[in-house]
């Protein structure tokens, strides 16, 4: 008898053994990985000395935390930067990236909307235009297909520029209550994705994101997505102001749809760097996504986007190899 419990201990332990063996290799799809390649940061800004933003207190996000303002304009430099760093940030767009230039010029993508068109055809001729972002005309409640915006897409349709373009969520969460003077033109309804579809039929070679992926609009954007394959996204905003559940339900909506390969990193980093770091600690979290699938949202999906070269691809992952 006792002969026999040993063998089946013995056997019950291989058979332990063998199973976890497959859980191992079957699972391989879900995982806790941490994703350590090179990333891309769709949605960043910076500010000059003196800007309002400096020093601001973000409220509490629907996380329930809070985010102190960097004080200083150079403050705010040296902790992006340093994250740069940390987080192996190979290229991020970046509004006001020009004062940041000369510190990272390898990394910055100079984004640039508030301007006339002629300013900016000019500032993509000088070589100092990377994007079109961050067009946000729906804080002065005017929808994309409104007769004012539409040159600016087209001066992007004709120079290849990307567009980064602003729908909902816009500020912080309850951000109409909470800072009136700023967000008081906001209002929810002008902030749907589906405002954009006039936009894509009429400029179809449009390179277009939609900055903060349009949550909660998460059927509008798959019918968006499905009609309109140039429509990419950026995770800004959802990926550190959302409960975790939440953001992970709009994105596996999303994944399961099929539309994974357009879905892109990006933080909406205004005066608060720790953003940056709920935001990439978000994706990692996610046990849902392969590491495959993580690399796609911080690095692969934005490099087809942007068009950078095979040779630029194989240098930001090479670097990471070594
Ligand atoms: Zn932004």
């Amino acid at each position: 008898m006792k002969h026999f419990s040993t063998l089946l201990i013995l056997s019950l332990f291989i058979t332990l053994g063998c199973k976890q063996n497959v859980t191992t290799e079957s699972t391989e799809k879900a995982t806790n990985e941490i994703y350590k390649g090179p990333i891309i940061d769709m949605h960043l800004h910076a500010y000059p000395e003196g800007d309002s933003f400096l020093g601001l207190t973000h409220p509490p996000t629907l996380r329930n935390e809070t985010f102190e303002g960097a004080a200083s304009a150079e403050d705010l430099k040296k902790e992006v930067l340093a994250r740069f760093e940390k987080y192996n940030i190979v290229k991020a767009v970046v509004t006001s990236g020009e004062l940041w230039l000369d510190d990272a010029p390898d990394n910055i993508l100079i984004a640039k909307a508030n301007n006339p068109v002629d300013s900016l055809r000019k500032k993509f001729e000088e070589g100092k235009l990377q994007a079109i972002a961050e067009m946000a005309p729906f804080y002065a409640g005017i929808k994309a297909n409104n007769p004012s915006q539409l040159p600016y897409f087209k001066l992007a349709e004709e120079l290849g520029l990307p567009v980064g373009f602003h729908v909902f969520p816009g500020g912080p969460n309850y951000g109409f209550h909470v800072m009136p003077q700023m967000l008081g033109g906001m209002r929810v309804y002008n902030a749907n994705p589906l405002q954009l579809e006039e936009v894509l039929v009429n400029y179809p070679n449009l390179k277009i994101y939609l900055m903060h992926g349009g949550w909660p609009y998460a059927e509008d954007l798959k019918a968006l997505m499905y009609a309109h394959p140039n429509v990419y996204i950026d995770l800004a905003v959802v990926n550190w102001i959302l409960p975790e559940e939440e953001l992970y339900t709009f994105l596996k909506t999303l994944m399961k749809a099929g539309f994974g390969d357009r879905i892109m990193h990006g933080t909406d980093q205004m005066v608060w760097p720790e953003t940056m770091d709920v935001a990439i600690a978000s994706i990692n979290n996610a046990d849902f996504l392969t590491l495959e699938q993580k690399e796609d949202i911080f690095y692969d999906n934005a490099a087809a986007f942007l068009g950078l070269s095979e040779e630029e691809i194989n240098e930001h992952k090479k670097v990471n190899k070594e």
